[in-house]
Order: C-alpha cells, then structure tokens, then sequence
C-alpha cells in the first residue's frame, strides 16, 4: 500500500512499511473520497501539525542512567488545544503516535469536543520499572514535554499502560514549574487532586453505551441471551465487562496479552477482576476453559469488543469472526482490509472514534470542573456522557445512511467535514 508522507520524500523523508499510520491514512482517503472537501483543506489534515521526540535520561534502582525514548504527536489544533493520552508500552513508535493522534482528531471533532488531537508515547515496558523509577520517568518525561502542555495548549491523559499515578506526577511536575497547582493541565487524575468522579469507567463505560445503540439497531434486545466477548481487560476492557454484566449481558469471553478465558454460560467478571488483581492475569482462572488469543477473536458471540490495540482484526481472522457486531473499544483494532470483510459479512461495527470516546468526554468534563473549580457528581457526569455519545451516534448513522456508507466512514466523514469546515473559516496562517 502507498503511504503518502512518502509522496513528499523532498519534504519530509518518512519511512514506514504496512502501520497503524497507514491504515489512519487509508481511512482517511476512504471518507475524504466521499465528501466535496477542498484539496487544500484535505491535504493540509493528512499532515501531522507537530512532531516531538525526546530522549531522556532515568536512573534505575541500581545507579544506572538509562536513556529513553519518548514522542509527542499533535495532529490538529484547528478545533482547539490538543488532546490525548500517553502510552508506555514497547510498541510505541512515532508512526503509531502519529496514527493515535489523527485518530483523537476525529474522536474530538465527532463527539462536539473544542479539542485538536495528540497523542504521547515513551518506549518501555512498564512492568520492568520500579514504581520510583516509573516515577523519574514521568517527571523527567514531562518537564521534557513542558514547551507543549498547558491547560490551554495540550492536556495529556492516561492511555495504555498510564493511569491516574502518572497523571498526579504529571500534573505535579507542570505544577512545580509555574509555581501554583494547575489542575487543568492533565486529565485522568486521581479524584482527590481534582480528578472528575467517572473518568476511570468512563472508556468502558462508553463502548457499552455504543453497544446497546448497535444492539438496538439490530433489533438484539434480550441482554440476558447477549453474549460478549472482550479482547483485552485493562482499562477499558474490565470496565466495559463489569458494565455490562451489571446490565445483565453475558461476558463469555475474556483475555489479556497472556491468553483467553471462555465459558458458554457466562463468566462472573467481578470474580475475574479479583483474580487479575491476585495473579496479574486472567489465565487460570476457575470454571473457564483456556483459549489463545486469536482463539478468542473467533468465539461464537453476539458481540466482539476488541480493548486491547491496533491491528488485532485483520484479514486473517474477519472472514472466521463469529459476532453480530463489534464495538472498537481500542484505537485502531481493526485493519482496512479487515473491515471491507466485516461490511461484506454484514457484521456492524461501531468504530473507535465513536465507541471509545466515553473517555475523552469525560476529560473533558474533567477539564471544564478543572478550570471552574466547580465539581460534579457521577450521576450528572454520566447523564452526560450518555447524552454526548447517543448524540454522536445518531449523527454517525445520519451520515452513514445519507452517503451509503459503514459507520467508520460516517464517523470520519462528520468528524474531518467539522474540521475540515472550522480550518476554512479560520483561513491558512499567514
Ligand atoms: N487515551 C484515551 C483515548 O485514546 C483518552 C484520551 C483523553 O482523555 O484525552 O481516547
């Protein structure tokens, strides 16, 4: 596949094979091929904004300096101060951040954000850190980020192998800097540092409130005869499971990087919850039988919800997916040429810059009581959320069906036709 960075090699001499970027460009090719955009403005948004490397030293428990590598990508500032996670993990590289902040272009743009998409990343497994050295990497990761964040230039938040800990040491690093507590400068914090009630089930949360959308479209309205499985129980897979098992579905599938865990009949999620918190996995978990991960992909279900990361659907596996529907609750799970198999099958998928956006919201509302020093309660944050993502549901399916198109094109097309529209009106600096 032709990635266009390349078509600029006089500009900028960009190098990548078969990517999460790749399959972010194709997708936007896919929705721009649909709507009377002008070029200017379409190639202008293939193009990231910035681009920010940083190598950085950290001393390990055992006097060592190591140094590490770390990114951060915005994509857009046309709708706002830019937003995203930060990811630790040893996939991270500028390619995927890149591909990540595209995506949270769209995610903010479709669910009425005022935000620009960015994303973060540093290359380490997390694991391998003690928590005072995860700690010297966040602070020395941050204040390498200083010319960046800001509550009004681009607010970080967790992502895949962050979580509130690193936001307080973000927050607290900015903090230290200029000298007052600046709340608003990272979202996903701990509530007792300005952190909103319901962020950290707000991802999870989102994906089922998508679902049964999905579900109700399909006319599958029986949650007790609904089946769901879940690839990945971090943040966003353990909270869309207990969710959904509190409104009654079934959660017959679950795994993490180690393997899977099936049971026909359902399997009790606070129970697997405890177990991970015990033995750091779901494996071997009691009165389920073990599966591998593609294993689980391919399980008799009504429902997939791929939470674990990008490119876990592909052509390999779409044709043998068993799901009526599928619910991206990761970034990128799925591959372009996966999805022309699921839209062929007849299987809807809701993609991931609707289905995950409960997270993003709910930054946002973080942000926004940040900023006001005024504190909601869960229940309004949640009405809220609710109201957000339906909204942003309903105006996925509008332009879908106007354009006869899947609902990751219709998702796109709204989201880039609202930036696309604001950069016009903004007019090309200077
Ligand atoms: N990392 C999350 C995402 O991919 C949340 C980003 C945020 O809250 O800013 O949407």
């Amino acid at each position: 596949m032709v990635v266009s960075l390349q078509q600029h090699q006089t500009r900028v001499p960009i190098e990548f094979t078969q990517s999460a970027y790749e399959t972010a460009l194709a997708q936007y090719d896919r929705a721009v091929g649909k709507l009377k955009l002008d070029d200017n403005v379409v190639e202008y948004m293939r193009w990231p904004q910035r681009e920010f490397t940083v190598n950085f030293p950290v001393r390990r428990d055992n006097g060592k300096i190591e140094m590490f590598t770390g990114y951060r990508v915005h994509h857009s500032t046309v709708m706002g101060p830019s937003k995203g996670g930060i990811r630790y993990s040893l996939n991270v590289t500028l390619d995927e951040v890149r591909a990540l902040a595209m995506w949270m272009t769209w995610k903010c743009a479709l669910v009425n954000l005022p935000y620009g998409g960015a994303k973060g990343g540093v290359l380490v497994d997390p694991k391998s850190l003690s928590v005072r050295e995860r700690e010297g990497l966040t602070r020395r990761y941050a204040s390498e980020l200083l010319p960046l964040i800001s509550p009004h230039s681009d607010i970080p938040a967790p992502d895949m192998g962050t979580g509130p800990q690193e936001m307080a040491w973000i927050m607290d690093t900015y903090s230290m800097t200029v000298g007052y507590a600046a709340r608003a400068v990272v979202t996903g914090k701990p509530i007792n540092i300005g952190g909103s009630q319901g962020r950290t089930e707000a991802t999870g949360r989102g994906v089922i409130i998508c679902m049964m959308e999905a579900l109700e479209r399909k006319g599958i309205n029986n949650p007790a005869n609904t089946s769901i499985v879940i690839q990945g129980f971090g943040n966003v897979g353990s909270h869309a499971a207990l969710y959904a098992q509190e409104l009654g579905f079934k959660v017959v599938g679950i795994s993490d990087i180690d393997g899977g865990i099936y049971n026909a009949n359902g399997l009790n999620v606070p129970a697997v919850r405890d177990w991970m918190a015990k033995t750091g996995t779901v494996c071997g978990f009691n009165g389920a039988s073990a599966v591998t991960n593609s294993e689980l992909l391919t399980l008799p279900c009504d429902v997939l919800i791929p939470a674990a990361m990008e490119g876990q659907i592909t052509e390999h596996n779409a044709p043998y997916i068993r799901a009526k529907v599928i619910v991206e609750g990761a970034n990128g799970p799925t591959t372009t040429e996966a999805d022309d198999i699921i839209n062929d099958r007849g299987i809807l998928l809701v993609p991931d810059v609707l289905a995950n956006a409960g997270g993003v919201i709910v930054s946002y509302f973080e942000w926004v009581q940040g900023l006001q020093e005024f504190f909601w309660d869960k229940e309004e944050v949640f009405r809220q959320l609710e109201r957000i993502l339906v909204r942003s549901y309903d105006a996925t399916v509008a332009t879908a069906e106007k354009h006869g198109v899947d609902l990751r094109t219709g998702a796109q097309m709204t989201a880039i036709q609202r930036v696309g529209d604001a950069l016009l009106t903004r007019g090309f600096y200077p």
